[in-house]
């Protein structure tokens, strides 16, 4: 990775995974981009254009001006906004990858691309996901989400292209907002427990679900991007976790900082039929032998410093 371009870098990852690239790779050879006019404070400095993925003319430009030779493909609409603008959410996460892609196979660029949770289903294992196992999501979001690992892994064996990608959990961060994910409410309790002391939840008290702190979701990204290549048997996309809770599990974490804090449960259906539609735990071995992940945080210690730091930033 020497000049690299990261689509959607506004975002709750996009922030980040800019910050952490510009540091190690220097603020010049990480060009950020994303539909939004203005640069999220958090990514200066450095350069950044206005892009919108679905133009293709336009994505091209900005990888041959920049001589870009790996991208990390974050601008997508997710998986609560999805169900509300499925045919936006099609075109945006399909033909965005799509144009990404092709780009990539012309520039001989590398490709992450980051898929999810939510890219298998009601019929998948909800304990211990295999790695390889059935997938037929019921969200428009997984949908999008499994046919892009089908999408980067036929451009690999295709055209040689070099994708890789990850099935992030719900991912927590303490320094940008989510984006309208069904995992949010892991978020917005922090704030709601410093502010009010109160929450009002949005899904079932025993929801359980994967989770992951950015940190680790950032080196995550980083390290399959430097991983050998031939030590890769999969590709699009690997599971990753780094904890899984449920909503009454995460409060009583946050109660022992926070005695008083108090939740109750105004449960969402849409919300809470997409997290019924995905697993629990999956198993995320195949990224540990092949590329040696490894998480840094588990629900302690990430509670621990969310509180840390909402509580030095509010
Ligand atoms: P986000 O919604 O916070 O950010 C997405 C960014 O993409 C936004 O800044 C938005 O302006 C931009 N965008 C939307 N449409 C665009 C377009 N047409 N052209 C260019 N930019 C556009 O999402 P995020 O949480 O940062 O997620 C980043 C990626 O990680 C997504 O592909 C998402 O599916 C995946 N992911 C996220 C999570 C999570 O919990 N946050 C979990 C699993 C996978």
């Amino acid at each position: 990775m020497k000049k690299i371009l990261v689509t959607g870098a506004n975002g709750q990852v996009g922030s980040e995974l800019t910050i952490a690239l510009r540091n190690k790779y220097g603020p010049q050879n990480v060009i950020a981009a994303d539909k939004k006019p203005v640069l999220n404070k958090l990514t200066q400095p450095g350069p950044y254009y206005y892009l919108d993925v679905r133009d293709v003319s336009a994505l091209n430009q900005i990888v041959e001006t920049n001589d870009i030779d790996t991208i990390f493909h974050l601008a997508a609409l997710l998986s609560s906004v999805a169900e509300q603008k499925p045919q936006q959410a099609w075109d945006v996460n399909m033909n965005g990858l799509i144009n990404v892609l092709e780009i990539s196979r012309v520039h001989h660029c590398a490709l992450f691309f980051p898929s999810s949770i939510a890219a298998f289903g009601t019929e998948t294992p909800s304990m211990d996901t295999p790695q390889d196992t059935i997938q037929r999501p019921t969200t428009l979001y997984g949908i999008s989400k499994v046919s892009g690992e089908l999408l980067c892994d036929y451009y690999y064996h295709r055209f040689g292209v070099d994708a890789r990608g990850l099935r992030y959990p719900g991912l927590i961060s303490s320094k940008t907002p989510p984006g309208g994910g069904t995992t949010d409410y892991a978020v917005d309790i922090f704030y709601a427990a410093i502010k009010s002391r109160h929450y009002d939840c949005f899904l079932r008290a025993d929801t359980q679900l994967d989770m992951m702190y950015m940190p680790d979701a950032i080196d995550a990204a980083i390290n399959l991007m430097t991983a050998d290549s031939q030590q890769l048997k999969h590709r699009n996309a690997f599971n990753v976790t780094a904890m899984s809770f449920t909503p009454q599990q995460l409060a009583a974490e946050i109660q022992k900082h926070i005695p008083e804090f108090t939740i109750a449960y105004n449960v969402d259906p849409l919300r809470q039929a997409i997290a019924d539609s995905w697993p629990k735990h999956m198993n995320d071995s195949a990224a540990k032998v092949e590329w040696g992940w490894q998480a840094q945080f588990d629900l302690q210690a990430m509670v621990k410093d969310m509180l840390e730091n909402l509580r030095s930033t509010q």
